[in-house]
């Protein structure tokens, strides 16, 4: 038997260990089937039970109204990037984009294929180190949607529940994919949420969409058939062999959080984890935190040295300490902890305790 590492992996992530050891139970047989979830047909009664409790789990814990569908679909957030233009622009073909890190930039540059995109803020000349001030005079008022990245994988920072732009009639679009189900976020203030399955929800292979209802069915004449929102939607996301393991992972981790107490007692959890890192990085002389404070992730907590010696020693005694995964994207340099919900308590006060241990010893 492996020990466990304290795994920061930005995605894909650490999964919550009563998860793992319960696939592990039902790896060889699938409740009597006889077979496991990744041998069984698509069709049949078993998966078609897995996949309408994974829809109905996550409907629970995210509170989504009845008139959305949620879908689960393939090509990752990044195919996202180019089915909402593909489906979104039926009228104006104009949209505007906040450019808050490289994951809305990606967005942005696919759009830019099927419309106009507006590119209304950026907060890149600070390599993106808060969410930018949005001026809603600014706000095209015909555009077919509004699209952010609720939260910046890269770079740690998020547009709270609380500060999301008010773009009254027009649809606000979100990239979840490393904050989905880590803090309430109230679903029908949106138009279209979207997020890669492997942070927060479980292994890599599965897109969830959740859309309201009037924007399906729209499509571009161009939109290829597998990037139809109304064609999954009809076909309750089994248009086409789905990635079958990972939405029934997904299925266990919703589960898992559900018996936690669902969102809202993982936001408290969040808030812990996150201020025991941040509390630490504002009073060390050694390491920095790099986002404004009102701008902060709850998820990706980017810190640096300024010394690029010094980060390479912290995060080489990391790895024998069995801290693992906290080098930083190249474009911030330093350390980044992704504490995503399957990250406890625990492994979040062992790190602090060890950054302690580093900067005593390294004054
Ligand atoms: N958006 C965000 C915010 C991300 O963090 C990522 C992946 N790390 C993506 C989009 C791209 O997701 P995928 O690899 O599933 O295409």
């Amino acid at each position: 038997m492996y020990e466990r590492v304290y795994n920061f992996s930005a995605g894909p992530s650490v999964l919550p260990e009563e998860v793992l050891l319960e696939a592990s139970k039902e790896m060889l047989n699938y409740k009597g089937s006889g077979m496991s979830v990744m041998e069984m047909s698509h069709r049949s009664k078993e998966f078609m039970g897995i996949a309408a409790d994974a829809e109905k789990l996550l409907r629970e814990l995210m509170n989504v109204p009845a008139n959305y569908k949620i879908l689960f679909l393939q090509g990752g957030a990044s195919t996202q990037f180019a089915m909402i233009p593909l489906n979104l622009f039926s009228n104006s073909k104009t949209a505007d984009y906040v450019d808050t890190g490289a994951w809305s930039t990606k967005a942005i540059k696919e759009a830019k294929k099927y419309g106009t995109v507006n590119v209304l803020a950026s907060s890149k000349e600070s390599t993106y180190s808060y969410i930018p001030k949005l001026d809603k005079s600014a706000f095209s008022k015909d555009a077919d949607y509004f699209h952010i990245t609720t939260n910046n994988t890269i770079y740690g920072t998020r547009f709270t529940p609380d500060n999301l732009p008010d773009t009254g009639d027009v649809p606000l679009v979100a990239d979840m994919s490393s904050n989905i189900l880590s803090e309430v976020y109230d679903v029908s203030k949106f138009g279209l949420i979207y997020a890669g399955a492997q942070k927060n929800m479980g292994p890599a292979g599965v897109t969830a969409v959740i859309i309201r209802e009037d924007l399906i069915g729209k499509a571009m004449d161009i939109t290829p058939t597998m990037l139809d929102y109304k064609i999954h939607a009809d076909a309750d996301s089994l248009y086409n062999t789905p990635p079958c393991y990972s939405i029934y992972m997904c299925m266990l981790v919703f589960k898992w959080l559900k018996e936690k107490g669902g969102v809202a007692a993982m936001e408290k959890i969040n808030r812990e984890k996150s201020q025991l890192l941040y509390d630490y990085l504002d009073q060390s002389a050694m390491f920095k935190a790099t986002v404004a404070v009102e701008d902060r992730s709850l998820m990706n907590v980017p810190f640096v040295t300024g010394n690029d010696e010094l980060d390479a020693a912290f995060i080489k005694e990391a790895v024998a300490k069995g801290f693992v995964n906290l080098k930083g994207h190249r474009s911030v340099g330093g350390m980044r902890a992704s504490i995503y919900n399957a990250m406890p308590v625990e492994g979040v006060k062992a790190l602090v305790e060890f950054m302690k241990e580093f900067e005593a010893k390294n004054k």
